[in-house]
């Protein structure tokens, strides 16, 4: 089995969601007691958002490029960036390793593409919801894209830092969510992304009858998928 090198820690709540998934799939795969390969390097979330809200995302790559680099060194056979919105540095994460990084997009869009749809709705944080590494890659993959209007985008966006990413869930934000996930299957979405690692923590299939795609679930099972 190979070994998964996995960027944590943005935030560790999902960090620990994407250590448990890959463990299961291995689990559910070879049974008994095997477990998944993992090394995992996990920063200091603080520093590397100061570092985005100054739009400072020159630093934000190098921190995590020298981090994938330490992976590679330790024995990593691929690099997982656990989040959305760091991957709008993996070029220059791919620039600095010689080994596979596994794009969340490309995983996101295997998994539409076996639902077989092609218009979706994207929650993330602002950045991943407006800037294009995520919607114009996505789009690359052949589909048509809806984000919420501003508003609901700062909702959005408030909630993944004020509350997800401190381990707060809310049943007020769940309805918040919920809302916001209804309207964009109005505007015509046929699946709903939850584009931010966390998301899944605070919405589950169960709460809504329009598809949902967790990214980081779908993530942490591709790089198993890559493991064997
Ligand atoms: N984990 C989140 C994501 O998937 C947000 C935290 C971050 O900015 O990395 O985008």
């Amino acid at each position: 089995m190979k070994v998964i090198g996995l960027l944590g820690g943005m935030s560790w709540e999902s960090s620990a969601e994407y250590y448990r998934v890959m463990n299961e799939e291995v689990r559910n795969r070879l049974g008994g007691l095997h477990s998944a390969r993992i090394l995992m390097l996990s920063v200091d979330f603080a520093v590397l958002r100061s570092h985005m809200l100054a739009d400072r995302w020159d630093a934000v790559g190098a921190t995590l490029a020298e981090h994938a680099k330490t992976l590679e060194k330790s024995g990593a056979d691929m690099i997982v960036i656990g989040t959305n919105t760091m991957h709008m540095v993996a070029p220059q994460i791919e620039a600095a390793v010689s080994i596979p990084v596994l794009h969340i997009v490309d995983a996101t869009a295997d998994a539409v593409r076996k639902m077989g749809m092609t218009k979706v709705g994207l929650l993330g944080t602002s950045f991943t919801m407006e800037r294009d590494f995520y919607k114009g890659r996505l789009m690359e993959h052949g589909f048509e894209v809806v984000i919420p209007e501003a508003d609901d985008r700062a909702t959005v966006d408030r909630v993944i830092f004020d509350e997800l990413c401190k381990g707060l869930l809310s049943d007020e934000s769940r309805a918040e969510y919920l809302r916001i996930i209804g309207d964009l299957t109005k505007q015509g979405a046929q699946v709903v992304i939850l584009g931010c690692t966390e998301i899944g923590l605070l919405v589950r299939s169960g709460d809504t009858s329009v598809p949902i795609l967790d990214t980081c679930h779908v993530h942490a099972v591709k790089a198993v998928d890559k493991a064997f």
